[in-house]
């Protein structure tokens, strides 16, 4: 089932989600609805959050479903190791139509569950790294303009509001 992606301004976003306990049939069925909504977007990753559920968990797949093999589901992940850096344009399902070129690690090595609850750790270099970070983000309730600074954040946040109050966001 397609959930509906929230927008910036919508709070289970801004917050920081819970650690995930049992691997219920509830889970399960959410992680599904994690998959096809990201696919549907379509999208390169999605955390449970962006679909109003404040709980660990995100989904990633670089290649939007075109190779099974690219498709990782992390549960109550954390970072081993950060590092380097790279300046690239990002963008997100939850803040859609703006982008914005955010600072960010270039490697990331991340640890956590896969849906089965076995440990899963993934290293990403460039676009896997930035992916990773990225939805870690969401899970803290952080969006990549929080990671974007001065003016073009202001610009970016001032044209949302105009949106929003026009009924439009
Ligand atoms: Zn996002």
């Amino acid at each position: 089932m397609i959930r509906p992606i929230l927008k910036f301004g919508e709070g289970p976003l801004h917050e920081r989600a819970a650690e995930v306990g049992e691997l219920t049939p509830d889970i399960q069925k959410l992680i599904d609805d994690m998959i096809e909504t990201m696919y549907a977007a379509p999208g390169i990753g999605l955390a449970a959050p962006q679909v109003g559920v404040s709980l660990r968990i995100f989904v990633i797949d670089l290649s939007v479903g075109r190779n099974a093999n690219d498709l990782m589901v992390f549960i109550n992940p954390q970072f081993l190791e950060l590092e380097g850096m790279q300046l690239e344009e990002e963008g997100c399902l939850s803040v859609p139509g703006f982008n914005a070129t955010v600072a960010r690690p270039m490697r990331a090595i991340v640890s956590g569950l896969d849906r089965n609850g076995e440990p899963v750790t993934v290293e990403g270099k460039d676009l896997l790294a930035r992916a990773l970070q990225h939805e870690m983000d969401h899970l803290d309730g952080k969006l990549f303009l929080d990671r974007v600074r001065g003016i073009k954040r202001d610009l970016i946040v001032k044209k949302i509001r105009k949106l929003s109050r026009a009924g439009k966001w």
